[in-house]
């Protein structure tokens, strides 16, 4: 009998494991499977060591989409390879957060709610969304369902990737030498990037000074993206109006953060798309069943590339 088991997972993963794989064994880290050999790991953040102390797994899935900290980590044999989360819950979820803040501030929600505390009347220049422009950095699981709502909504909506994938209704740009052009004269920026060693850092002052004066920037990918304070400087400037980040460099976000108490940037705690545990076991037993039958694995990381 093949065996899976899940880092740090809780009895009830476990059942939703048992219902779709009831020919393996189901085994949860710590204390269950200590000693046992496996054949599958699912990991979230597993600890130091863990997957280290594994090297007999054939296959590790990922319980997130984005998965620099299992390569970084140092813990995962070459030939292992590594299949992320894309599933349908984290595009949902990640669409209505990415939406919900950007029309929020296209429609200067926030802004009336600063007037009302002081029972100001104070009607603001009210813009449709076909006379915005918005670029979302990455086109992949998430950044193409978010380009489409854009789209749908009728923003002038523009997509930056590496190899240049199209999303209907949007402008394409590609490679390095097209994110300047593709951020350039845009109201909101929408980062949902892999970080890897080509995207740290790379929203900073340049790419905040070719956004359209007064715009908006939204981070739903990783803190390690951001230059933490050229976004700060942006923003006290004027160049940009605000941010909103949902993600951080270190998390949880320490008390001393400046980015709890600026008035301009929203800050929330890493929740525009989680895991959602009854739609991510399904994907992840699917992709068990298929390495079982010799088929092609959908979203295995390419270590190289870092995503
Ligand atoms: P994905 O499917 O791998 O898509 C990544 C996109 O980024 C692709 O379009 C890719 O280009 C592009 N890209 C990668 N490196 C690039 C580079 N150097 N230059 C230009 N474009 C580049 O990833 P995803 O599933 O959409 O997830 C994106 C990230 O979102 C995850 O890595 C994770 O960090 C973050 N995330 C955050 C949350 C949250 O709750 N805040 C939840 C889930 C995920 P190609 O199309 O050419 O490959």
């Amino acid at each position: 009998m093949k065996r899976v088991l899940i880092a740090e997972g809780s009895e009830e993963m476990a059942a939703l494991f048992r219902a779709e794989l009831p020919e393996h064994e189901i085994l949860i880290h710590p204390p269950e499977a200590v000693g046992a050999p496996v054949d599958y790991m699912v990991v979230g953040r597993p600890s130091a060591g863990f997957m280290a102390a594994r090297p007999e797994v054939k296959l590790i899935l990922s319980l997130n989409a984005g998965i620099e900290h299992l390569l970084r980590s140092g813990e995962i044999a070459e030939q292992t390879p590594i299949v992320r989360m894309v599933d349908s819950g984290l595009a949902e979820g990640m669409t209505e957060w990415v939406l919900a803040e950007a029309l929020a501030w296209h429609r200067n929600i926030r802004l009336y709610e600063r007037f009302q505390r002081d029972h100001r009347w104070q009607p603001q220049a009210e813009k449709l969304a076909h006379e915005r422009l918005v670029t979302i950095l990455g086109a992949g699981a998430l950044g193409t369902p978010v380009a489409r709502h854009f789209v749908a909504f009728g923003f002038k909506t523009r997509v930056w990737s590496r190899s240049g994938r199209a999303v209907e209704g949007a402008e394409t740009f590609a490679g390095n030498e097209g994110l300047i052009p593709a951020v350039t004269g845009a109201d909101i920026v929408v980062n949902l990037l892999p970080l890897t060693a080509e995207t740290r850092d790379i929203a900073e002052a340049r790419l905040f000074s070719a956004q359209a004066k007064g715009g908006f920037f939204i981070n739903g990918a990783r803190g390690g993206h951001v230059v933490d304070a050229d976004l700060i400087a942006a923003v006290d400037s004027g160049q940009l109006s605000g941010a909103v980040l949902d993600v951080f460099r270190v998390e949880p976000l320490p008390e001393s953060d400046p980015f709890w108490r600026h008035p301009d940037i929203r800050v929330s705690p890493h929740v525009a798309a989680p895991t959602h545990p009854r739609i991510a076991v399904v994907e992840i037993a699917r992709n068990i069943k298929r390495f079982e039958r010799g088929e092609a694995i959908p979203h295995l990381v390419d270590k190289a590339r870092g995503y």
